[in-house]
């Protein structure tokens, strides 16, 4: 018997898949969320490119705006015994459900090979979810806000800078707890630059 004399084998038209991905992006509500990057090992700078691109490759998320590039001490270890980190903030739409932001965010991570080994570790990739519309939740896998974005200079910096009247829900607005954390240690690398996918 051929295939395409089982019913049960038709391929789906292409017409078909195209209009089911336009719907994902679409038709769904898309909710905003904040991403942070990132990376204190090997091609900083390409490695949160590679981020950023991968993000957009995710079926239901647009990135709508990259932060400038902030280099930044690694925190929890002593000075100067790991290589300091390349930091951004990204904001973006998605049709996702936060568990499944979540999920992508390490497979990203583990497509630039981080190693989990050592808390405080070096590592390539760090991609946290900041923020999920205005979402709160305490569980472990999936803190909403992130618990420690509020406090975080290297994250309030480029956050601001994305979204400069942006909340962090539960805590306040980012530019108050920005001029409460100050900028000391977040230094601005302009002649560096990330690119918002076309
Ligand atoms: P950290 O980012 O705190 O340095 P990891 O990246 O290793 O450390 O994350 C540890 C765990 O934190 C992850 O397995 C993840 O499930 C959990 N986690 C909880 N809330 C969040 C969040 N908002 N964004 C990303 N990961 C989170
Ligand atoms: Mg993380």
């Amino acid at each position: 018997m051929s295939t395409s004399s089982d019913p049960t084998v038709q391929p789906v038209p292409a017409a078909v898949v195209q209009q089911v991905d336009a719907a994902d992006v679409t038709l769904s509500n898309p909710k905003r969320a904040v991403i942070a990057l990132g990376s204190n090992l090997g091609n900083r700078l390409e490695t949160l490119q590679g981020a950023v691109d991968a993000l957009e490759d995710t079926p239901g998320l647009r990135v709508k705006a990259v932060s400038p590039v902030y280099e930044t001490q690694p925190w929890g270890v002593e000075p100067q015994s790991q290589p300091t980190y390349f930091n951004a903030v990204v904001l973006v739409k998605t049709t996702l459900p936060p568990s499944s932001l979540l999920e992508r965010s390490h497979a990203i991570e583990e497509a630039f090979q981080r190693v989990r080994d050592e808390r405080f570790g070096p590592r390539t990739l760090d991609v946290d979810i900041l923020a999920y519309q205005d979402v709160r939740s305490d569980d472990p896998r999936l803190t909403l806000p992130h618990p420690r974005a509020h406090e975080r200079a290297f994250v309030l910096v480029p956050w601001h800078d994305v979204e400069p009247g942006a909340e962090v829900p539960g805590h306040g607005a980012v530019a108050e707890l920005l001029a409460a954390v100050g900028r000391s240690g977040v230094v601005p690398r302009t002649d560096l630059e990330l690119r918002l996918p076309e």
